[in-house]
């Protein structure tokens, strides 16, 4: 055991998750690699933690950044105007496709879930929360509440009534056979039968990812979410998109997950990736929805100097490069890749995924810990994630390139062929 994993060990929880058998520390990063302690580069197939959304030392990112230390102002009071935070919360509004969107910034996904939670709840007066299976929100109170895996979560206590819906995914037998037609109408018939018979009175809102991250990059079929849209209206239940893996154009086929769906949610909540590694969140939302949580207050460092200029830097960088199209691109040739060799592969059991954002399923959680190790030792980094941790997640940069595309492909059919 390293010097540093020992003094880790001593200090950190024993639950903090670390990959590998020999985790690794990274001490550099350019471009789309990172260097560890031993010298080694790796090609970061999973943007850090779903965060490096442009890489690694983006000059544009770096230079903004560095142009607000010049400032000496790394924080002041969220109390004062700040121009940053103003000017990235107009641009996120404009892109939302929400009417007259507002935006309230936070520092992680987790926070941002626990606003959205309060404004639903608070402005629907019900503490009735719909939520799909296998999701993840984030480890708060709140936000364990709507996560469903008993293993990511350390008990069932809530502040919330949670009734978690399907569709999230095909896990259970008696939906495998189905046609993606038929699969939406029987979840659809689940989610009536949840309203007529499981809840009592109103619900305030159901929360999707419209991708499940942590659950292992499962989608449901495009359409399911506006076919539970059509019924929740009906009922008056607002839709929350939690975007924190989805947005900024990772899915290639629209700016966030949920389009792919045809869904314009009632309320949006984003992290991860809009900081290029800075820690930023937030809700966005109709404007009078957003309103009507009238309590006075603010973030101490919620949409703070030096996480918008890097946010704003970012965003302008995925949009003047169109890094949707991108992810487009380079993750087609990178699934189709994968799906050929799973094909002839019996490790692996399934090949998924939208752009920049595509999992492996393989045949147990022991060969999914082989694939991350075989990886590694060819000098690519993944993640790992599903119900049963036999999933292999990869959401590189969506600044990658074909080149690197082919490199990171070529590392993983060698890797699966190996653990073969
Ligand atoms: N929502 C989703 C979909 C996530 O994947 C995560 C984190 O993995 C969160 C929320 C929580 O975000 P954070 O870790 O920034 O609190």
């Amino acid at each position: 055991m390293s010097d540093l994993l020992a003094r880790h060990r001593a200090v950190i929880p024993t639950w903090v998750t670390l990959y590998y058998d020999e985790p690794i520390e990274i001490v550099s990063g350019r471009g789309n690699r990172v260097t560890d302690s031993e010298g080694r580069t790796y090609l970061d197939f999973f943007a850090g933690i779903v965060t490096n959304t442009l890489g690694y030392d983006i000059a544009e990112v770096r230079e903004a950044v560095e142009r607000q230390l010049a400032t000496g102002v790394v924080h002041t009071s969220t109390l004062y105007l700040l121009r940053g935070q103003v000017e990235l919360a107009e641009k996120i509004a404009r892109l939302s496709g929400i009417e007259n969107a507002k935006v309230f910034f936070t520092n992680s996904g987790t926070e941002a879930n626990e606003t959205a939670l309060l404004l639903a709840t608070y402005t629907r007066k019900s503490n009735q929360v719909l939520a799909m299976r296998q999701s993840y929100h984030g480890r708060s109170f709140g936000a364990t509440s709507i996560t469903a895996n008993a293993s990511w979560k350390n008990s069932a206590l809530s502040p919330l009534s949670v009734y978690f819906l399907h569709g999230g995914d095909r896990h259970l037998a008696q939906f495998r056979g189905l046609s993606d037609d038929d699969y939406v109408k029987v979840c659809v018939e689940d989610l009536r039968h949840t309203l007529a018979t499981v809840v009592g009175g109103d619900v305030a809102a159901l929360i999707a990812e419209p991708i499940q991250g942590v659950g292992g990059f499962t989608a449901p079929p495009d359409g399911l979410y506006a076919a539970y849209q059509e019924v929740l209206a009906e009922h008056g239940v607002l839709f929350i998109a939690d975007e924190v893996q989805t947005g900024w154009g990772r899915t290639g086929q629209n700016f966030w997950g949920i389009q792919n769906h045809g869904v314009t949610p009632d309320i949006m909540t984003f992290a991860k990736g809009l900081g290029n590694g800075f820690a930023i969140g937030g809700v966005v939302a109709r404007g009078e929805l957003l309103d009507a949580l009238h309590a006075t207050g603010l973030s101490t460092f919620g949409g703070n100097p030096i996480s918008t200029a890097a946010a704003n830097a970012t965003l302008d960088y995925i949009l003047d490069h169109d890094l949707q199209a991108n992810a487009a691109k380079v993750g087609e040739r990178i699934i189709d890749g994968l799906r050929a060799a799973g094909a002839r592969l019996d490790v692996v059991t399934d090949v998924r995924g939208k752009g920049l954002m595509f999992a492996i399923q393989l045949s147990s959680p022991e060969a999914a810990k082989r694939l991350l190790e075989a990886t590694k030792a060819r000098g690519l980094l993944v993640g790992k994630g599903g119900l049963y941790g036999d999933t292999v997640r990869m959401a590189p940069p969506l600044t990658l390139t074909e080149d690197e595309a082919e490199e990171g492909l070529n590392i993983l059919i060698d890797a699966l062929e190996e653990i073969s």
